[in-house]
Order: C-alpha cells, then structure tokens, then sequence
C-alpha cells in the first residue's frame, strides 16, 4: 500500500512535488505508513495560487445556479463514496469507523446547504434618501482563498470551508493537516469527477507548514485565509496577514464548560458529559468538554453514574466492531493529555478510572489511552485552563448558578458550553450569560449546517455554516447610481 506516491492537487492535475519529495502517513493504531505523499515546496505553492487565480474569474461569472449544480453533484458522489472516504479518515486519523461514517455523512451536507444558500444570495436594493439617485449593495466573491484545517476531523474541517468559498464564487488552495492528506485528496478526486473546472479547488500537500505561513498566506492574490487550528499558530498567521489587511476566518482552540445543575435530567447529563467528553474523536474536538462542573447537591448522584459511564466506553482501534475510542493521533498528544492528567494529581485531584497508556495486545503500537475522570480539580489546575484534546475529564463541584457562570466564563477560549437544567427560566437566563459561540441548553450533539458556528474571544474570528458561513467569503459593495 505504501509503494504508491500520492499526488497532490493543482489545476486539475495530480501532480508530484519537486524532486519528488514525499512525507509518510502514519495509521495511529499501529504506526503503520498508509501512504507517501507528496511533500509540496514554493513552486507547487506559486502553481496553485496561479490556477485559483486563473479559474478564479470564470467561476465567479457562472450563475449561482449552476454552481449550486456542480456542488450538488460532488454531494452526491461524497455520499456515493461515503464508506470509501469514511475508511481513509479512520486509516489517517484513527477514529472508529462507525464515528468517520458519521463524519463523512456530515460533512457533505454542506455542499447541499451552500448550494441552495447561493442562489438566496443576492444583495440589497436600497431605499433612496434622494428622488435622483439609486442604491445598491452587491456581496461579490472575495478571490482566491487559502484554507488551512487540521486533523481532527479529516472531512468536515475540509467541506465546511471549501463549500460556502466555491458556493460563493471563489477558488481555493486548501493545505490540509499532513496527518491526514488522504480524506482531503479524495474530496479533491471527487470535485474532478464531478466536473469542477479545473484551477477551481487544488489541494496542496506539504508537512512544510512554515512554508505555507510564508509563501501561502502571504501571497498577494490570496484575498482570504480560512484557518482551523490551534489559537497559536492562528494568531501567528493573523500578525503576518496584518501586513495585506488579509481577510481571515479562524476556527481555533476551545475550553469548554458542561455544567450539571441539580434540576437536570441526570441520565441525559451524564450521557451527555461522557459524549461531549470523549464520544468526539475521543477527545480530540475543539468543542469536546473540558471542564465539568457539578452542582455540590448533586454530585454524589452525578459522579458514581458518570464514572460507571466512562468505564463503559470501549477503546479499540477503529475497524474493530464495537470501537467507540481509537488510539489518539500521535504520541505527542497523548504524551500531553498524560501530562495534564499527572500534574492534576500532583495538585491534589483524585483520579478515579483510567489515565494511563494502554499498551497491550491490539493496543501494542498505537497511541491508546484509558479514558479517565478526575475528580477535586480546581480552576487554576493547568488541566481545566488548557485545552485537553484527549479523553480526560476534569470534574469540578460548584454551589450557585451566579458562581459557576463566572467561573465558566473565566477563561481566554469561548467556542462552545454546555449545561443542564429542567428550569426554562434557568435555561435562558444561563444560555445569555455563557460566552461562546455555541451553547448546548440539555444537548450534547453540537452544530448543525443550518446555524453558524465560531468562537468568542480567542476561540475565532467569523462564522462557519448557517447564512453567515458564505459571507465569510464575500466583499461588500455599495454601488451609486445617479440618474441625472
Ligand atoms: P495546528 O497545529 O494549529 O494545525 C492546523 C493546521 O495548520 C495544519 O494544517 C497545520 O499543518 C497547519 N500549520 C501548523 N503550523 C503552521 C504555520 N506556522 N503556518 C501555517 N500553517 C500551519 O492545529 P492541530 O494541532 O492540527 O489541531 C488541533 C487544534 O485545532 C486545537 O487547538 C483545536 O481546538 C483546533 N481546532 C479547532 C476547530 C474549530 O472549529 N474551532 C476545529 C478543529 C480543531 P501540519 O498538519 O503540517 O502541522
Ligand atoms: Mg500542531
């Protein structure tokens, strides 16, 4: 399987890098090379800038309708070839292949959302203050756009960018996570069959992510940055764009609260807490739980049943049937998660299941680790400040609902909170004061295509999905039109 050079995507063509420069793939549940591919430098970098360029104008002109047209068909395909793609996501990313079918099904629900959203895309005729004179706003696509996602999940980071930017009339140089290329050449593969012109959406490979800050995001007729990642590169890339006033989107880290008040439903809050903590990628989602607060009256209800839960959850790696947590994406994070978790108990938390590497028979060479609940963490604990990414969880106990806002708040990240409670009036007086971008009120499920998702503060920059995820990649003109 590894004999064979993946291409990358440039101008309707599958091209090699280079000097044929090449970087491996590595299968997390078990360290094996998935595939080489190609390791794209500077001049890959300038041919796909210059084919978004070139497509960029006639791609533009074509009726929303028609584009609408091409993206509904690359839908269909991505539905067609669901499983196929849902089995690259598990080889690149390690996630159950049960949960990467999921993903994949998802993902592809935004081509159909943005294909419809661009035909309602118009703009605005104004009412004139003077008899003479007419007004109207026009939203025109941006230019070409540089979109940049992580690994976390392989498809949806992919199509949430590259279909409202296409839906919108504008190309893309997309740099996918060279943790997980694969997912990302297979959509590509799947714009090309389903007559996508050529120049419109190229995929450049590269483990060279310097290189892509500096001759990428850089690049003069690059008008847009799309961004999922951590908050640090993001703001590296924002300091750099500042020099071009560069348009930005950012998705970026998260440090979600879910908290437990004790007029919830407890077996949809504990089923809920164990979801969003560890159902995601096992962990690794910008809007997996990271702090769990519980209400003191009713902790000694909530803990036992969610420690129960999580013994439950089944670490596997991911074909095998059953597999509800795969191995984490490489050892670097789960050497990160571990740490958090033994500096908690250094501080004086209790760890009460799991927090360890699991290391025997199937889990021999992946990066495996036992799902594990902390119980006595307190605010300042470096575990519940920093992003986890990884199956740990942190509990925290707090008195009132006044408290636990603020302490739910107290922190740089605002991507996405959860609580639960039966009380309506608690419900929306709780669901305004929370500062995130997205609040699950008795929900565990997160976004949807139809809403907009982002963070406050340091967790993002613009929307993703919902009406506003297109206007991400627009410009706003007024036009003046004197009628003499
Ligand atoms: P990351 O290190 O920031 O990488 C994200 C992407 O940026 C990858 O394609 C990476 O390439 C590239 N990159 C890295 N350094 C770069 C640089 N200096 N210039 C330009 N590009 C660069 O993030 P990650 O570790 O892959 O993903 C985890 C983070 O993403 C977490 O913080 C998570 O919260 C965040 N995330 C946020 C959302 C959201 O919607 N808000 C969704 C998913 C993930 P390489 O792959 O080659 O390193
Ligand atoms: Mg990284």
């Amino acid at each position: 399987m590894a004999d064979e050079i993946e291409r990358m995507y440039i101008d309707g063509e599958w091209v090699a890098a280079q000097g044929d420069a090449t970087f491996d793939v590595i299968n997390p549940a078990d360290q094996s090379v998935v595939a080489s591919v190609a390791n794209g430098g500077v001049p890959e970098i300038h041919r796909a800038v210059d084919a978004a360029q070139a497509a960029f104008r006639e791609w533009s002109l074509l009726a929303p309708k028609d584009r609408g047209r091409i993206l509904l068909a690359i839908q269909a395909l991505m539905e067609e070839r669901r499983d196929e793609l849902a089995r690259l996501v598990t080889l690149e990313n390690g996630k159950p292949f049960e949960e990467a079918k999921k993903e994949v099904q998802f993902s592809l629900g935004y081509f159909g959302w943005f294909a419809e959203e661009a035909r309602r895309h118009g703009g605005e005729w104004v009412a004139s203050p003077q008899p003479g004179k007419r007004y109207l706003v026009l939203h025109q696509p941006i230019g070409p756009v540089a979109a940049v996602t992580p690994w976390n999940f392989p498809a949806t980071m992919v199509t949430r960018k590259i279909a409202p930017a296409l839906a919108a009339g504008c190309s893309v140089v997309l740099k996918p996570a060279s943790a997980t290329p694969l997912t990302a050449l297979a959509i590509a593969k799947i714009t090309q069959d389903a007559g996508l012109p050529r120049g419109v959406f190229n995929v450049l490979t590269t483990k060279r992510s310097r290189l892509v800050g500096d001759e990428l995001l850089t690049h003069p007729l690059i008008r847009k940055i799309g961004f999922t990642g951590s908050t640090d590169v993001g703001k590296g890339i924002m300091e750099k764009a500042a020099q071009q006033i560069k348009r930005l989107s950012f998705e970026l880290g998260g440090n979600a609260p879910f908290i437990v008040f004790d007029d919830a439903d407890l077996p949809a809050a504990v089923e809920g807490a164990a979801a969003m903590k560890f159902l995601r990628v096992g962990g690794q989602s910008c809007i997996c739980a990271n702090r769990i607060y519980v209400q003191r009256t009713i902790a000694g209800r909530f803990v036992p049943a969610f420690i129960e839960a999580v013994k439950r959850l089944k670490v596997a790696p991911g074909f095998e049937p059953g597999a509800q947590i795969g191995p984490l994406i490489n050892e670097e994070t789960r050497a990160k998660v571990h740490s958090l978790v033994e500096d908690a108990v250094k501080r004086g938390a209790r760890l009460v299941t799991g927090g360890y590497y699991l290391t025997d028979g199937a889990y021999k060479n992946g990066n495996f680790y036992a799902p594990a609940v902390l119980l006595d963490v307190t605010d300042d604990m470096p575990i519940a400040v920093e992003e986890i990414f990884g199956p740990a969880a942190p509990v925290l106990l707090f008195d009132t609902e006044e408290e636990v806002i603020r302490r739910a708040n107290a922190t740089t990240y605002g991507l996405a909170a959860y609580f639960y409670t039966k009380n309506t009036a608690r419900l929306m007086r709780v669901a305004e004061q929370l500062e995130y971008g997205l609040v699950g009120a008795n929900d565990a499920t997160g976004y949807t295509h139809e809403i907009p998702f982002g963070g406050f503060k340091e967790s993002g920059l613009g929307r993703e999905g919902g009406h506003e995820g297109i206007e991400e990649y627009t410009e706003v003109k007024s036009v003046v039109i004197n009628l003499g």
